[in-house]
């Protein structure tokens, strides 16, 4: 079995990492494709470097292109690899438009897709991230799907009667922490760097299109977290791209940022910070994973079962409803008791299922 991947963002790293090492032990021949979406040091090599990643065997280097463009460029980069590789399957991962470049040029010239963290939905056709599952969802062949939920949304949409077969591997991500978590103390230093050892801080990621190309929404998170540090120190690893968007608008932090950090650091803060606040998919999970409230900073989630289990509240980018919900969150415990998102086995399952395509 040869398997091309087609990755180019930080969350694909996370979930590449953790099913290259089982096709590895599964003898799953894999070569990666990189298209460069995220490039920059702390976005993408870092992920490499930390998580023995295989390195890309192509570096397509497309990045800061409109989604028209980058999609497009992809697509055609993606379709030469492809041509001359001739794999027996394409993996993609998520919900970027990697994914959807990546399936496209396989499905054109009948090479099989492999989606992971298939049938997720916001319903909200707006968001870039959801056309991009959805399309790729419906030209994928094998679907692998993180919860239950994922499995009833594609039943509904129609799926049990199209050429595809849909299976409940459970989340990468929870894969993921499991393993990592293990080696945290000799590959992460981060809060003795930052010194965040003696009191509570919250752990806030802000790069979800709805909130940074919409400056309304921007600026009224952005009030919550002055606000929020005033009492509680906020860290917030910046997102370039929200960086970006900050300066132009001179919207103002009371304090200062950090830059991405890497995925140990991550945990690291995750697991000794009191909260979360995020407009991540990832990160919501990871919180519960990690047993901390989680505040969402959008009007819905793919992660439904985390707002089911009373674990993440969705707060919109409203200033006042951000600093209510905080202050309740505060109060409420949070364990990670029950097994939502499978039983840290979805890599495997997801090499067995390759290995006897
Ligand atoms: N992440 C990281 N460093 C950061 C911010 C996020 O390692 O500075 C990790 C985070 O722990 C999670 C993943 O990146 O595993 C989520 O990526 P992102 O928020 O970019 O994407 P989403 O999950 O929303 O698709």
């Amino acid at each position: 079995m040869r398997v091309v991947t087609v990755l180019g963002a930080r969350p694909q790293f996370i979930k590449a990492a953790t099913v290259s090492r089982a096709f590895k032990d599964s003898g799953i021949d894999e070569l990666i494709v990189h298209t460069g979406q995220h490039f920059d040091r702390n976005m993408s090599n870092v992920f490499f470097e930390e998580m023995d990643i295989p390195l890309p065997h192509y570096q397509l280097e497309i990045s800061g292109l409109s989604h028209g463009a980058m999609t497009g460029r992809m697509l055609e980069q993606v379709e030469s690899v492809l041509l001359k590789e001739k794999p027996n399957m394409v993996m993609v991962y998520g919900d970027t438009n990697s994914t959807l470049a990546g399936s496209l040029a396989a499905s054109k010239l009948h090479i099989p897709v492999a989606h992971v963290e298939a049938g997720l939905r916001s319903f909200e056709m707006r968001m870039p991230e959801e056309i991009n599952r959805i399309l790729t969802d419906r030209i994928s062949k094998l679907l692998f799907c993180p919860t239950d939920t994922a499995v009833q949304n594609l039943k509904k949409e129609g799926f049990d009667s199209f050429d595809c077969e849909i299976i409940q591997c459970g989340d990468v991500m929870y894969d993921a922490v499991l393993h990592y978590r293990k080696l945290l103390g000799e590959r992460s230093n981060i809060i003795e760097t930052l010194d965040l050892g003696k009191s509570p801080f919250v752990l806030v990621t802000i790069h979800r299109a709805e909130n940074t190309d919409d400056v309304t929404r921007l600026t009224e998170i952005v009030e919550a977290l002055n606000a929020i540090n005033r009492k509680t120190k906020v860290v917030l690893p910046l997102h370039p791209r929200t960086r970006g968007i900050l300066e132009k608008n001179n919207i103002k932090l009371d304090f200062s940022t950090i830059e991405p950090v890497g995925y140990f650091d991550m945990l690291s803060l995750l697991e000794n910070c009191e909260m979360v606040m995020t407009d991540s998919g990832g990160l919501q999970k990871e919180a519960y994973f990690f047993s901390k409230y989680c505040l969402t900073l959008r009007e819905q989630t793919e992660w439904v079962e985390l707002i089911e289990a009373g674990v993440n509240s969705l707060v919109a980018a409203d200033t006042d409803k951000i600093l209510s919900a905080f202050e309740k969150a505060k109060q409420k415990p949070v364990t990670h008791a029950t097994q939502l998102y499978g039983d840290g086995t979805a890599a495997q399952k997801i090499a067995q299922k390759l290995g006897s395509f």
